[in-house]
């Protein structure tokens, strides 16, 4: 039996179930990788991306080559180059993990699906995380209490990989350089070095790094972005490539804790910082899920209710906020960070959007796809359903809007991030710098709008639809299909209060 694995985001050799189930049950297994322009020229996809795909990938090659096995490496529609390889290796299966991408990817997958079946090629997906495709929310609570993926053992690595080994059916990963000529958005792009390096090797030593060290100071550590970058476990880039697996991670989560010996106060911080950690991980898939369950989650509010709230999407106020340049610090810093680095920790997200969203009336819909290009982690999942929660367009969460001034004052008293990107603030104070919105600082922008009305204007038209008849109603139903465990515990204990009021 001859086998195709398609790398898709599971760029690596170790704990892959694709490469371990097409070793056990095929002869010979052909590692194929396409370069999709349809999914490279979306808006969603930056260079930050096609450099930490192109890494993960030359990383997985010479992985590969020391396993004996040959890639095959293509650029153009996924289903012409899949027809061509198949007229010179007539192949019985394709092996990939199931992906929940963006509207693009699934149905590109759809059109897979109906050429693996017009071939008669059968596509065996396997899932590397705990979504559930299909099945009602109570049935996949049901199935992963019978079977997760994350708590099953790992594989062993695969010494030799036994590939074909007529010539003319390997390709090599291109060049950086070449690849980028490819396309006329990319071309001409440099790699650049501020990013976080995106391997399967570099995967595992960050998480090394981090359970060894860095996580003691995760609790606590990762709500200001000058403690975030050192304590958070800086593993999401891994994740969304699949450089590493999630069963990795709990698997040396479950030796790390059973090393943690004592109750001495170091034993208590380490054991609530991977408490703190592992329900993030929950979260992670939790996110996606919702995304897997609801694929237009990209144009519609998972909420209908809120699908016409209406916003202004002003292109100038667009540009000032991905610049940086909005007039106030604590956000022009972070967007100036992350279109650098590529990273940003989460309050600091949550942030930019509740800023974008409330104060300058740009939608979930309207920032998605430029922020998207500048987190190297992008996932859709995540990224679609924090959009939403953040705009406070989901209807059950409480409704957060950030104020720039006090995270500054909690989280960089000294300013150290603020002076760090924007180097015109370096001769003021930190006194000066928090009360910049109010007073003007020259040589910095100034205030691009009056935050505080502007939020109570939005927060208005979000309330007046959350307190309304069909915005109860729509609530109550996505809550049912969408919502998490603890906001369903959450709506009961509502209905039995009936003095219970929304908290915002
Ligand atoms: C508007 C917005 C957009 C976001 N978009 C993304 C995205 O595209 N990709 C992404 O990986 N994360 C996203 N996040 C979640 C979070 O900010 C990042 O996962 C986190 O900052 C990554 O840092 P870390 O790897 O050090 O995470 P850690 O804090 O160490 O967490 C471990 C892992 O858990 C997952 N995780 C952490 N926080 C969350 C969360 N709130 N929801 C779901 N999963 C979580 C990530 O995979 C992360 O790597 C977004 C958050 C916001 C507010």
């Amino acid at each position: 039996m001859k086998a195709v694995w398609w790398i898709k985001k599971d760029f690596r050799i170790l704990d892959n179930q694709c490469i371990s189930r097409a070793v056990e049950e095929c002869s010979e297994i052909l590692p194929f990788f396409c370069w999709e322009p349809s999914l490279i020229n979306e808006d969603d996809y930056s260079s930050f991306h096609l450099q930490a795909n192109w890494q993960a990938l030359s990383g997985l090659c010479l992985s590969l080559i020391k396993r004996k096995s040959y890639p095959r490496i293509v650029f153009g529609d996924v289903i012409h180059e899949l027809n061509k390889l198949y007229g010179i290796y007539s192949f019985d299966r394709l092996y990939s993990h199931v992906e929940t991408g963006n509207l693009n990817s699934f149905n590109r997958d759809k059109k897979v699906g109906e050429w693996c079946r017009r071939k008669g090629v059968q596509w065996i997906e396997i899932t590397q995380n705990s979504v559930f495709r299909g099945a009602n929310a109570e049935k996949r609570r049901n199935l992963l209490t019978k079977r997760d993926y994350r708590r099953e053992g790992l594989i062993s690595d695969p010494n030799e990989i036994s590939s074909p080994v007529r010539k003319g059916l390997r390709s090599n990963n291109f060049e950086w350089n070449d690849l980028c000529k490819k396309t006329v958005k990319f071309s001409g792009v440099k790699l650049s070095p501020s990013l976080q390096k995106a391997d399967e090797k570099s995967a595992h030593a960050t998480l090394n790094d981090f359970l060894e060290h860095r996580g003691l100071g995760y609790s606590g550590g990762i709500s200001s972005p000058n403690t975030a970058f050192d304590h958070g476990s800086r593993l999401s880039v891994h994740l969304t490539l699949g450089t590493l697996s999630l069963r990795t991670i709990f698997s040396e989560l479950s030796k790390k804790r059973n090393f943690i010996k004592g109750n001495n106060e170091i034993s208590k911080k380490w054991k609530k910082s991977l408490r703190a950690f592992e329900s993030r991980l929950h979260w992670r898939d939790h996110f996606i899920q919702r995304l897997e369950s609801f694929p237009n989650m990209e144009n519609f509010t998972l909420n209908p209710a809120y699908q016409n709230l209406k916003y202004e999407n002003n292109s100038e106020f667009l540009e000032l906020w991905l610049a940086g340049q909005t007039g106030f610090p604590m956000i022009d810093a972070s967007m100036r960070c992350l279109k650098n680095t590529g990273f940003l920790n989460f309050r600091m997200r949550a942030m930019v959007v509740s800023f974008a969203c409330f104060g300058l009336h740009l939608s979930w819909r309207f920032i998605h796809e430029p922020l998207a290009g500048v987190f190297t982690d992008y996932e859709p999942g995540i990224h679609l359903s924090q959009l939403q929660m953040q705009a406070g367009v989901n209807g059950f969460n409480t409704i957060r809007v950030y104020s720039p001034k006090k995270q500054f004052l909690d989280h960089d008293p000294d300013a150290k991030f603020v002076k760090k990107w924007i180097p015109e603030l370096e001769k003021y104070t930190s006194v000066e710098i928090a009360n910049a919105p109010d007073v003007v600082l020259s040589g910095y922008a100034s205030p691009c709008i009056d935050l505080n009305s502007r939020s109570r204007k939005m927060k208005d038209r979000i309330f007046e639809i959350r307190k309304g008849n069909e915005g109860i109603r729509q609530t109550n139903k996505t809550l049912s299909k969408h919502g998490s465990k603890w906001n369903q515990s959450r709506k009961r204990k509502k209905q039995q209060d009936p003095q219970m009021k929304l908290t915002f």
